[in-house]
């Protein structure tokens, strides 16, 4: 039996096909796909390693480090939600989350009355979202994949493609485009383009504007893609404008071939983004910073781990399909379903929306996010969260699902405010080719490991104070994944 799905990694959106006979199980790219025309990473190409469960699988509910069923789990968050006030409770969620759990835990918050919701994926992609409203009159992704095959030119600014969105840099190098990477460092992209421009951090806007006057760009169709090295910076939208406006002025803009390709870095963060998770109060780095947030449910992420100002929460609920630095902090571990056993939709870098699709049931007492989010709002005594399934939800979703490769937009200047900086020593981090993450799932794979350690020269920090950066610094390994390239650092 062939079952057809799309990896769960990054936002390119690979979509594959698994073959059960009996107790066997085999993966290929789905050669049938337009997405990735049968091509897998080695991400993509290693996902049977990492399913099935293992001692770090969370398989019950815990409540304060006892297990419990799921009756009692549930009642104690609805009494935690009932007993907190209703701005001093937040729900933050993941790109890893398909369209129909966000939809719930969305259709949940309003009818509760929390403001508080929030998504991981705010932190790589609302300066875009911001550019694009700015620029477009509404946030419109113009191109797509489809571009990259009928540019001339294609400029890779801010984005370490060829490790962090791989098939997409396969098509790239598939193209017959003069390939332009522009980077503050060295990188399996920069070494594999025509040209390598190593920019100083943060001068970007001021070498996006000098662009033009090249001789490699002057007459051709123009692409250019990007990703975090432009949008997690504090005037990461006026450098999307800048690109942005930079298009408009050469003509290169809604036409064939032409445009600006925002790279997303989650299988749903495009999905997320449009349905618009996103708190009316707080940031996403708030939710962690603040007091005001006494009750906290983090679902599919892993923000011990990853930001850089977390603070222990009060009520800390965590629903998650494997251990974490988080879920060892929780009051309450929720065991949701992993990407194997679940099925809905998500939305790619490019606006499409794929499948995943089950293969496997769920593991012990698992639970997909969708359900789980129903459970604690009937808990919580609201109505219409009877969903058989995630079709229902889907159906009641009513989305429109019609794509097409281009999109005429509005071509609107932007004026850039930001001010020119004195840039201080910064450290610029950046994702393995082999992991995704924190690890927890590409950690469970073998071969994924063994190629990491090949790249130990590397070092991943976090937890780290800019001022006292080089100063005795001692390093441990990550907890989890005892991996010698994700070391954190405290000064
Ligand atoms: S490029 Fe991204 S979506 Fe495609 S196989 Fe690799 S990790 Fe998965």
């Amino acid at each position: 039996m062939d079952i057809k799905t799309t990896c769960p990694y990054c936002g390119v959106g690979c979509e594959l096909i698994i073959s059960r006979n009996n107790s066997q199980m085999s993966l290929a790219g789905d050669q049938n796909s337009p997405v990735n025309q049968g091509m897998l990473c080695i991400k993509g190409q290693t996902l049977l390693e990492t399913v099935g469960t293992d001692a770090k699988r969370i398989l019950q509910p815990v409540v304060d480090k006892n297990l419990v069923s799921w009756n009692q789990a549930i009642e104690r968050i609805a009494k935690l939600f009932t007993n907190t006030k209703k701005d001093e409770i937040g729900l933050y969620l993941s790109g890893q989350m398909l369209m129909e759990d966000l939809y719930v835990a969305k259709k949940m918050t309003q009818k509760f009355g929390i403001q508080n919701l929030e998504s991981n994926s705010r932190l790589c992609m609302y300066s875009t979202v911001a550019a694009n409203k700015r620029a477009y009159g509404a946030d419109i992704v113009p191109v797509s994949y489809a571009d990259i095959y009928h540019a001339e030119v294609i400029i890779i600014i801010g984005s370490n493609t060829a490790n962090c969105h791989p098939v997409v840099f396969s098509h790239i190098k598939k193209s017959s485009a003069f390939v332009v990477c522009i980077d503050v460092r060295k990188t399996n992209t920069s070494e594999l383009s025509d040209l390598f421009i190593q920019v100083e951090n943060g001068r970007d806007m001021e070498l996006i504007a000098d662009l033009p006057q090249q001789n490699w760009f002057v007459g051709k169709k123009v692409l250019s893609v990007y990703s975090q090295g432009l949008t997690q910076t504090t005037d990461a939208t006026d450098k999307v404008n800048s690109l942005i406006n930079m298009h408009i002025q050469t003509g290169n803009i809604n036409k064939k071939g032409c445009g600006v390709l925002s790279l997303t870095g989650q299988p749903n963060a495009m999905g997320g983004r449009e349905l618009g998770i996103s708190s009316t109060d707080l940031t996403a780095s708030e939710f962690f910073s603040t007091p005001q947030i006494k009750t906290l449910w983090v679902m599919a992420t892993n923000p011990a781990h990853s930001m850089i100002n977390y603070r222990k929460i009060d009520n800390l609920i965590v629903s998650d399909f494997t251990k974490t630095l988080t879920t060892e902090q929780a009051d309450i571990v929720l065991p949701a379903g992993s990407w194997s056993e679940k099925s809905g939709h998500c939305k790619n870098s490019e606006r499409r929306y794929l499948m995943q699709n089950a293969f496997l049931p769920f593991a012990g007492n698992a639970k997909a996010d969708w359900e789980i989010i129903c459970l604690v709002a009937k808990a919580l005594g609201l109505s219409d969260f009877d969903y058989k399934s995630s079709n229902e939800i889907w159906e009641e979703m009513a989305i429109d699902t019609s794509w097409q490769p281009q999109i005429k937009v509005r071509e609107q200047l932007v004026e850039i405010n930001s001010p020119a900086r004195d840039y201080q020593p910064v450290i610029n981090n950046g994702r393995l080719l082999a992991q995704w993450h924190g690890m927890g799932r590409t950690g469970r794979s073998k071969t994924l490991n063994k190629l990491t350690k090949k790249e130990a020269n590397i070092e991943s920090i976090h937890h780290i104070s800019n001022n006292n950066l080089f100063k005795g610094r001692a390093v441990e390994l990550d907890k989890y994944s005892k991996q010698p390239c994700f070391k954190s650092v405290k000064i």
